[in-house]
């Protein structure tokens, strides 16, 4: 059993938005509330509230603040820890402190579990019933549904949203063929067979349209908060056009993406591509001539989505039941070797032809298809053995993988994690063995 998210889109009618809202706006206070609470406690007293120190106050909290009763207690608790999960991230430094959240942009709020919600829909569309509220009409599709486990609430963007997790055992149809691939930024991407996927052309589009929005939007009067200057009615209008562009592009590109990789998977069973660091390749260019080449670059690189056909790949394949593999960058080289002999040809990016080095192979290719076969030739010299743990680690990771004593050691971040994680402790508790947790 696998865990996937659904997105549905959801048609509240006017009594019921209001009371959406209503509940948000509760959701925030209570998030602005856990943040208040932990940072006083702290600076006042030198006292460190924790999760369960917070969930243990609710019950007080909803004598006091009665209107909090109607949300549920499992909604309010996913609230908090929604805070401790913002707070564990600071105390890693993984980010800045927790700040306040202001109700009008906050998110929405989950049901952790089965209770308080329940989703009418055999995955194509249906009604989504909320205790406390009545049901709402629900549109969306998936490719697999089985047992919703819990409901996320999102407001974004005028629109709402209901966000179900789904244990089920997606099934996908897998070829039985081979193929390496090369990431680029001009071709999108390059098979080992030489067949080549261009660039979207939506993507050019998406920018020359941006590019005009932009330009609107800089020529009215923005908001100045130091001045306390608010933005012009024509100022919100082009920045309300200007995001929903943006995020045209975006579905544009998440639509793209699902269709190549699904294609790909449908025809392969063995697909190799190349470890990529999105995030390194990325880097901004300190100064100097080459800042703007390089932002450039980088817009080219983020704009394909490298970092996400490499995720979808693999978990599409896994699913199918074949395997995704990526070559290491670094170790292998793909552009600079030879497909043939194996030999190294030292190239620039504008080099786009591949003439092998050694005078006895000469092998002569186009660049990207050249290292798309590399890739391929490697995964090949690989040893079936070690295929099959790359599989069984990539499934793992797939689902929310509970009770594995690798997981243990982590600090849990969700609800069902924290749970799981008292259940595996004291059971081993009653196994007499707890020493066993540690050593995993
Ligand atoms: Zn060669």
């Amino acid at each position: 059993m696998l865990t996937r998210r659904a997105t549905f889109r959801l048609y509240p009618t006017a009594a019921q938005e209001q009371q959406l809202f209503e509940w948000r706006r509760l959701h925030g206070y209570l998030y602005n509330a856990a943040l208040t609470d932990r940072r006083d406690m702290y600076q006042r007293w030198d006292i460190s509230v924790d999760y369960f120190g917070q969930q243990n106050c609710l019950p007080q909290f909803k004598q006091n603040w009665p209107e909090f009763k109607a949300l549920g207690s499992h909604t309010l608790q996913a609230t908090l820890k929604r805070v401790d999960l913002a707070f564990q991230g600071f105390f890693k430094g993984l980010r800045g402190h927790p700040r306040f959240k202001s109700i009008r942009h906050y998110s929405g709020w989950t049901y952790p579990c089965k209770a308080g919600w329940k989703a009418l829909t055999d995955g194509e569309h249906g009604q989504l019933q909320l205790s406390n509220l009545g049901s709402i009409k629900m549109r969306g599709e998936v490719r697999s549904w089985e047992e919703p486990t819990t409901c996320t609430i999102v407001y974004r963007h005028g629109q709402w949203y209901a966000s179900i997790t789904v244990k089920c055992t997606p099934v996908r149809e897998c070829g039985t063929g081979a193929i390496g691939l090369d990431l680029g930024c001009k071709d999108a991407v390059t098979f080992s067979t030489g067949k080549k996927i261009s660039k979207p052309e939506f993507i050019a589009a998406g920018d020359v349209a941006l590019k005009q929005a932009s330009k609107a939007l800089r020529r009215k009067r923005g908001p100045n908060r130091k001045q306390g200057v608010k933005p012009s009615k024509r100022w919100v209008k082009a920045q309300r056009h200007k995001s929903k562009l943006q995020r045209k592009v975006t579905r544009q590109r998440q639509d793209w993406l699902h269709q190549i990789t699904s294609d790909i998977v449908s025809r392969n069973s063995l697909i190799v591509g190349e470890q990529l660091n999105v995030r390194d390749m990325t880097r901004k260019a300190r100064k100097g001539k080459r800042k703007r080449q390089k932002a450039g670059l980088n817009r080219s690189i983020l704009s394909v989505g490298f970092a996400t056909i490499g995720q979808m790949l693999s978990y599409k394949a896994a699913e199918a039941g074949g395997f995704y593999l990526e070559s290491p960058t670094r170790k292998l080289k793909p552009t600079q070797r030879c497909a043939l002999c194996w030999e190294l040809t030292p190239k620039s990016l504008s080099d786009r032809v591949h003439v092998c080095s050694n005078a006895m192979c000469q092998h002569t290719a186009d660049r990207d298809v050249n290292a798309a076969q590399v890739n391929l030739k490697w995964a090949r010299g690989q040893e079936l053995s070690s295929l099959y743990v790359e599989s069984a680690s990539a499934t793992d990771c797939e689902g929310t993988a509970l009770g594995g004593s690798a997981d243990l050691k982590q600090v849990p971040r969700s609800m069902k994690q924290l749970a799981a994680r008292k259940r595996a402790k004291s059971q081993a508790e009653q196994d007499g063995n707890p020493v066993l947790l540690e050593a995993g």
